[in-house]
């Protein structure tokens, strides 16, 4: 199997903090998965793209970054499967669906990041999430040594969390996807933004307005490092959103089903005047709140300690306490930020 010892991270990772593994491995099928037993019976981190992970010390744990790549397709006469290898580039996939005329990703494109990843938080934009198309995830196991089909409730998807991120974490790596897309495909167009296109646009011209507001709205991190939202949308009771409603009445909200209320964490990060906010290299971006970048030689603490300021600057305004959807990694493994209360 490829590896490499003493490895800069600086191009994997999508703030790009510099950052070096003691050692990184690239197994790109079961069998070179199957060689890595002592490996992942001590500290070690799964690696995509690199797009929702923040490397907060110069030294990294072991990395494992799978290389599995293949994408096939079959069909019946009511939908379509396809399953795409976990190294595969997301937006690649929603174009070769789309070019293939096999519409239901379009809402998703150029989310950053690789196949493999996309289920471990269920990325999701414009009204769409990846849960919506999961039919199974092949999930190779470190601990039985070998692959087992998960089912889409198996995998306990909710905002921007599975089991991946839980219960299974650090237990093994999804190695395939297998998504399923209905012939009979409806736009989803009910998401701000998208509700100005035609009840009969096609999936191209979803696609197309999809990836124009993203580029008007995020900074490119080739550009500008960052790793997309940093943090979650908080869900409150309804209780204490009726608080919030009568000290801010143009608070945004975004009512659940279970009477709960999601809140926008950049409308929060916004009104507790943290926009262009900079701390050592490290900055709340000046038009999209919700985004934390490396405006030069920030380190992964420097980020750290922002994100840490913006959330408790949030919480003495709201007692809402903020939590990363970014994952934080240091040199034995991830760190969780506090919650405040
Ligand atoms: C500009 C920008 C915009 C973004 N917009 C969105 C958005 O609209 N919606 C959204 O949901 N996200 C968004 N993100 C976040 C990011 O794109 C997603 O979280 C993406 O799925 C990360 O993919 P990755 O391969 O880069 O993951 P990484 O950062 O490499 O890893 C993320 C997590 O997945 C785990 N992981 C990676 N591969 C595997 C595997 N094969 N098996 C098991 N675990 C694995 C890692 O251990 C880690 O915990 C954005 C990021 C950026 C930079």
């Amino acid at each position: 199997m490829k590896s490499h010892q003493q490895y800069s991270l600086e191009k994997n990772n999508s703030f790009a903090i510099i950052a070096t593994t003691p050692i990184i491995y690239f197994p790109k099928d079961d069998q070179e998965l199957k060689l890595l037993t002592r490996v992942t019976q001590g500290s070690f981190y799964i690696l995509g793209e690199g797009s929702n992970t923040l490397f907060v010390e110069d030294i990294t744990p072991v990395i494992i970054k799978p290389e599995f790549l293949g994408i096939s397709v079959s069909e019946t006469n009511e939908y379509y499967e396809v399953s795409a290898a976990c190294s595969e580039n997301w937006h690649d996939l929603v174009c070769f669906c789309i070019n293939k005329g096999i519409n239901g990703l379009e809402n998703l494109a150029l989310i950053p990041g690789s196949v493999g990843a996309a289920p471990v938080q269920n990325i999701g934009a414009y009204g769409v999430e990846i849960a919506d198309f999961i039919e199974s995830v092949t999930w190779f196991d470190f601990g039985k040594n070998k692959s087992q089909q998960l089912t889409n409730a198996q995998c306990q998807f909710e905002y921007r969390n599975s089991i991946f991120k839980q219960h299974l974490k650090n237990k093994g790596i999804i190695t395939h996807v297998t998504l399923r897309f209905t012939k009979n495909w409806r736009a989803k167009l009910n998401y701000q933004g998208l509700n100005r296109l035609s009840e009969s646009c096609s999936a191209v011209d979803i696609m197309n307005t999809v990836i124009g507001l993203r580029n008007s709205k995020l900074p490119d991190p080739k550009i500008i490092p960052n790793a997309g939202s940093f943090f979650k949308n908080p869900v409150v009771c309804a209780d204490q959103f009726m608080l919030l409603k009568d000290r801010y009445p143009e608070l945004p909200f975004y009512p659940q089903d279970n009477g709960s209320v999601k809140l926008a964490a950049g409308w929060l990060i916004e009104k507790a005047e943290l926009k262009g906010y900079q701390l050592n290299g490290a900055a709340v971006h000046d038009k999209q709140a919700l985004v934390l970048t490396n405006i030069g030689s920030a380190k992964g603490d420097n980020i750290k300690d922002l994100a840490i300021y913006v959330q408790k600057t949030v919480f003495e305004l709201f007692e809402i306490s903020l939590q990363p959807e970014v994952r934080m990694i240091a040199k034995h493994g991830e760190v969780i930020l506090k919650e405040i209360n």
